[in-house]
């Protein structure tokens, strides 16, 4: 999977794509990411990109050219490379929430240019024209669509297969199809006795289909208290 990221501040990836499973993933070439600065498509001087907002008001505007421009360059360099468009993914507070089935969706695409927005937000006229989806990681504000970004590629770069050195992980785990999209139970690891708390005993028993009945036992019961909303229409089978 090819993942491009336009942004007015690529300094900001440096770090969190270069360490843990995101950055063995890149470099084993199983998810290629590349970041694009705005601003290199900026036509004066000063390499203007944003602008006050019609109507007044507080704040700045993304300007519609620069990010018109960017995509369509990152569009035209993804089919010269693969010959398939790739679908455009614009962070934003008023985009749909993100959750696991939607990440799900987005690994069905070969490439994906995630588009990060900054100050008041962007050019309305590039949203419709350029934007294939629009995704918010919260009801919050954030300053930019950087860290949604980052979120986005964590969570697409795991369920690219081969990255998570054991597959099952992200089918048993929370929202997982393994777990029907239940919440994963309780989790324990050596030692057996810490501060004089244990876990359950059906887990040193060494039946695996007890082990697994408790598991799914825990998942429900956990989501019945923390998620409830999961339960709904559950089991789909
Ligand atoms: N004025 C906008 C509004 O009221 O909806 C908020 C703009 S916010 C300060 C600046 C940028 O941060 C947004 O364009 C978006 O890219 C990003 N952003 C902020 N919160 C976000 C969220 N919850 N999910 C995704 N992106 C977010």
């Amino acid at each position: 999977m090819r993942i491009r990221i336009l942004t007015l501040f690529p300094e900001m990836f440096e770090g969190p794509f270069k360490a843990s499973i995101v950055g063995r993933a890149a470099e084993r070439g199983l998810v290629e990411i590349t970041v694009h600065n705005v601003r290199d498509y900026a036509h004066d001087r000063h390499r203007t990109v944003d602008d006050t907002p019609y109507g007044g008001g507080p704040g700045m505007v993304m300007m519609a050219q620069p990010l018109f421009e960017a995509v369509e360059d990152l569009v035209a360099r993804e089919l010269s490379q693969a010959g398939e468009r790739p679908k455009v993914i614009l962070t934003t507070p008023q985009g749909r929430l993100l959750d696991q089935g939607m990440v799900r969706e987005f690994t069905s695409h070969k490439a994906l240019i995630i588009v990060c927005g900054h100050y008041e937000g962007v050019d309305e006229r590039f949203i419709k024209s350029c934007v294939d989806h629009e995704v918010s990681i919260g009801d919050y504000v954030l300053t930019g669509g950087e860290l949604p970004a980052m979120v986005l590629v964590d969570a697409l770069a795991r369920l690219v297969p081969g990255v998570l050195g054991d597959a099952a992980s992200a089918t048993r785990e929370s929202f997982g199809p393994g777990l029907d999209g239940l919440l994963q139970g309780p989790v324990y690891t050596r030692p057996a006795e810490f501060r004089g708390m244990k876990p359950p005993d059906v887990l040193f028993s060494g039946d695996h289909a007890k082990v697994t009945e408790w598991r799914r036992k825990t998942a429900v019961d956990r989501t019945g208290q923390r998620r409830p909303d999961l339960l709904k229409g559950w089991p789909s089978t």
